[in-house]
């Protein structure tokens, strides 16, 4: 049984409002109830686990603060908090809906027709059909602005060649947002790739220590067909791509908070329920020190991520900010299931007990949407006026 939530020691709950506390408690059941018992086996297999789609479906969260088209039309806050509610027990299925619904429906949403987000974001909000978001390639990673994936013009549409990687939901998504170089304009513009589309293959990749239930594949486009009406007509430079990026990443800012709270819940329980030399491990004060600290750091990072839905609401998030509270989260994240992992002794390395596997996922969570450092380099960039990295055009 998942152990109940002791982390909001601050009752930082009173910053949210009744709406954004009801949502709270809604996903917080649902994952508590009927996600958690099944998750450490599917992680173990790497196995997605597709019965739950229609669980998280009915929870009506994907598309979060997309207003219309069948979307919750939420507020970034509550967007946020579901993103956290949801790591907090599993952070695979919240990576899940942040591919799908953060970044591959608000890509819709934002660089998308009417038409498009009328064809295709009803029946992504219900998680009827799943979608991915393909940027990274083999040979750009943090440089993803010199992708090489390109789209040349042809009657009726383009033609897409080339790979990416580390794409998740993409063994399965029925609508691949795919970045490319268009071959005229030397521009990157982003197209919607169906599933079933001729010369498309996504594999999936094995043999991840983190996230093992989402599936993450490398895709090979070889000279597939996009009709122009799947061209999506807002995207239509690097900058574009980066209005995405800069809402998931504040979304993505709050898996940590998350997955942090999660393992604080079960070293709070585990440090008294284990007794060593006739005590609750709770009594010893080296145990004591080390789940105060995890406190504390969930409280400042609470703090920052409420901040900098805030900040957004009002239009003064910057990319700087937000890659600066993604980078100083997920470091702080890093430390605190550390000391979690540690508080468990051996069974802090066993994937049943929930604290080895949230250990797991937080490292790919400190890479992707940028990583530590180019999150830093970011900030840097902002607080100084010098960019110590070039982005290309
Ligand atoms: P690299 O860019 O090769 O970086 C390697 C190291 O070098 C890092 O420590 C980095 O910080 C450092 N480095 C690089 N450049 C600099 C510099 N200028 N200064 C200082 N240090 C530098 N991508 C998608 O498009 N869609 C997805 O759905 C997706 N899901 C992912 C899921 C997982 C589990 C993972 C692991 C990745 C996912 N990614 C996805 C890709 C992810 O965004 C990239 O892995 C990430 O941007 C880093 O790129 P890289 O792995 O190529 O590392």
């Amino acid at each position: 049984v998942f152990p109940p939530c002791t982390s909001d020691y601050y009752q930082l709950d009173d910053l949210l409002t009744p709406e954004e506390q009801g949502l709270r408690m809604k996903v917080r059941e649902c994952m508590e109830k009927e996600i958690a018992p099944i998750m450490a086996k599917y992680w173990e297999k790497a196995e997605f686990p597709f019965h739950v789609v229609p669980k998280l479906g009915a929870l009506g969260i994907a598309g979060g603060t997309i207003k219309g088209y069948g979307c919750p039309g939420v507020s970034i806050t509550a967007n946020a908090i579901c993103a956290a509610e949801i790591a907090r027990v599993d952070a695979s299925c919240s990576t899940f809906i942040l591919v799908h619904s953060s970044l591959g429906m608000l890509t819709i949403s934002i660089g998308g027709s009417e038409a498009q987000k009328q064809k295709y974001l009803p029946s992504l909000a219900q998680l009827k059909t799943i979608a991915c978001w393909g940027l990274t390639e083999p040979d750009y990673g943090s440089d993803a602005s010199s992708l090489k994936t390109i789209a040349t013009k042809v009657d009726g549409g383009w033609i897409l060649e080339g790979q990416k990687r580390w794409i998740g939901n993409s063994t399965f998504a029925d609508v691949l947002v795919i970045f490319a170089r268009n071959t005229t304009t030397n521009q990157i513009n982003a197209f919607l790739v169906m599933k079933d589309a001729p010369g498309l293959q996504a594999t999936k990749i094995e043999n991840k220590i983190g996230l093992r239930m989402v599936q993450n594949g490398d895709i090979v486009l070889k000279r597939v067909f996009v009709p122009d009406e799947d061209r999506l007509p807002g995207i239509n430079s690097f900058q574009d791509t980066n209005k995405v990026l800069a809402a998931s990443r504040l979304m993505v800012a709050w898996q940590p908070i998350g997955i942090s709270m999660g393992v604080y819940d079960m070293c709070h329980r585990y440090l008294k329920e284990r007794k060593q030399f006739g005590a609750p491990l709770a009594a010893f004060q080296l145990t004591q020190q080390k789940l105060v600290c995890m406190l504390g750091n969930i409280q400042a990072m609470i703090l920052v991520g409420w901040r900098l839905c805030k900040l957004y609401d009002s239009g003064k998030m910057t990319p700087g900010r937000v890659s600066l509270g993604k980078a100083w989260i997920t470091s702080k994240a890093r430390e605190t299931t550390s000391l979690g992992r540690e508080l468990l002794g051996g069974n802090g390395i066993l994937a049943d007990f929930l604290v080895a596997k949230a250990f797991c996922d937080l490292e790919p969570i400190y890479t992707y949407e940028g990583t530590y450092d180019i999150n830093t380099l970011i900030a840097g960039r902002e607080v100084t006026g010098i960019a110590s990295f070039k982005s290309a055009p």
